[in-house]
């Protein structure tokens, strides 16, 4: 093969990670190559209009959230914003059910009007008492009681992951937030909004402000090393892919998406479920905790984009083993798998002139704001490192 010319930073990945990287590298004066083994930009979070118009998030829904105001920040550099406040539900028993827990799904429960403090009351009772909760199930048990652990968190979390709740890590099921109150939205953080014309268009914006920043798609990591001669790699793929696999496998959880799109007129028999003109459910997400379901959520993005548009789609997602042909979705948040992954974490501390970053190469279950962050605090230690393209590289 023809070695290309002599770059400074070779980027494994054009997900979040190496997109937010390397538009900080090449802005510093370094000559940056950016690949990555699928056939489009932004990893996980790509998103793209299908033939009726409809822009859809591609793997699964990502709904943008922050506490930091300096992620938000830096994005806003690349995007306007869609402020959204995330909602959804639940569907089990026959019913749509107001949800993550809330007063409202106190009140469909016992089919009256209620208030807090009798929510309360109610909860004090059903409490398990378990003061530090070691595990998925004693996170909710500690909570809400066996009742509503069993209706919404059980079944949904084995089909997610094949795992009894149990036997994962308590942070997993803490991601949902539980209230007294009738605020019910899903998610915690201050900042929630989507990029104005979604993420695809914000990377293209990074791109556009690198001129130093070339991207190369459909080159996986050892044609890219072999063909650029470069002073850095950061990887952002997954550390044990990394390392060939060298002390097994690290566990995955992978995922079937199943897109259907629909014309005003297939919606308009759904108006009576939707509760919404031009829309195929009552919010852009529905979770199906119900082990007889074989999905676990179905997403209508329309309903948090904004989109002006007659048509809708709907994506369902089927949890699956991974196996090396399937893409590594989830990593696994429980016990055995971070021991594991502490046996490639030590090989990578050491590894020269590479750096590890975003979800698959440190194996965190991390949001984009954190993968965000975690770039943005690599790209100032690199540059700290190596100054700029002024001094010599080490
Ligand atoms: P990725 O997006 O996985 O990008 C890594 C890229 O590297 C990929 O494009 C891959 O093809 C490429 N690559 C890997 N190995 C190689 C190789 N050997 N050679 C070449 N290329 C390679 N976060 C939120 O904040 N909000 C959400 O609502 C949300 N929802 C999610 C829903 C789902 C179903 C999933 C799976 C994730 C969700 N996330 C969400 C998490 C979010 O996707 C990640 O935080 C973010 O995309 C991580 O970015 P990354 O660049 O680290 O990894
Ligand atoms: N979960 C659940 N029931 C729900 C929603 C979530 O049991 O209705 C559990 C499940 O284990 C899931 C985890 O909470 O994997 C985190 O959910 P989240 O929606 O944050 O997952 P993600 O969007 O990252 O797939």
């Amino acid at each position: 093969m023809v070695e290309d010319a002599s770059i400074d930073f070779l980027i494994i990945g054009a997900g979040f990670s190496g997109l937010v990287i390397g538009e900080q590298l090449a802005k510093a004066g370094w000559k940056c190559v950016v690949v990555d083994r699928r056939s489009h930009l932004g990893g996980n979070a790509y998103d793209k209009t299908d033939k009726a118009g409809v822009l859809n998030h591609q793997y699964g829904p990502h709904y943008f959230r922050s506490n930091s105001q300096r992620i938000v920040d830096h994005l806003s550099q690349f995007t306007d914003w869609h402020p959204v406040d995330y909602k959804i539900k639940s569907h089990t028993d026959d019913r749509y059910w107001s949800f993550p827990i809330n007063l409202n799904t106190f009140e469909e429960l016992i089919g009256k009007p209620s208030t807090t403090e009798e929510f309360e009351r109610w909860l004090a009772e059903k409490r398990i008492s378990i003061e530090n909760p070691k595990n998925s199930e004693e996170v909710i048990l500690s909570q809400v009681g066996r009742e509503l652990y069993e209706r919404f968190f059980e079944g949904y979390t084995i089909k997610q992951w094949k795992r009894h709740p149990r036997d994962l890590d308590p942070s997993l099921c803490a991601r949902i937030p539980i209230r007294t109150n009738r605020d019910d939205r899903y998610l915690r953080e201050e900042f929630q909004a989507l990029p104005k014309d979604g993420y695809t268009a914000m990377f293209e914006q990074m791109l556009e402000a690198s001129p130093r920043l070339e991207l190369h798609l459909g080159v996986d990591s050892d044609e890219a090393r072999a063909r650029w001669k470069h002073k850095h790699l950061v990887f952002t793929g997954p550390v044990d892919e990394f390392y060939d696999r060298r002390f097994g496998p690290l566990p995955y959880r992978s995922l079937r998406f199943e897109h259907e799109s629909f014309n005003s007129e297939q919606l308009r028999s759904r108006e009576s479920i939707s509760g919404k003109k031009g829309f195929w459910q009552p919010a852009m997400q529905v979770n199906y905790p119900a082990a007889e379901v074989a999905f676990t959520r179905i997403v209508e993005i329309k309903h948090a984009t904004g989109q002006k548009t007659d048509a809708s789609a709907i994506v369902r997602e089927f949890p699956k083993d991974w196996t090396p042909e399937d893409e590594p979705y989830y990593p696994v948040p429980a016990d055995d798998a971070a021991t594991l992954y502490q046996r490639y974490a030590e090989l990578a501390k050491v590894e020269k002139h590479t750096s590890f970053i975003g979800r698959l190469a440190t194996y965190r279950y991390y949001n984009m704001d954190q993968v965000t962050g975690m770039a943005l605090a690599e790209a100032t230690k690199l540059l700290s490192h190596y100054g700029s393209p002024n001094t010599p590289l080490i």
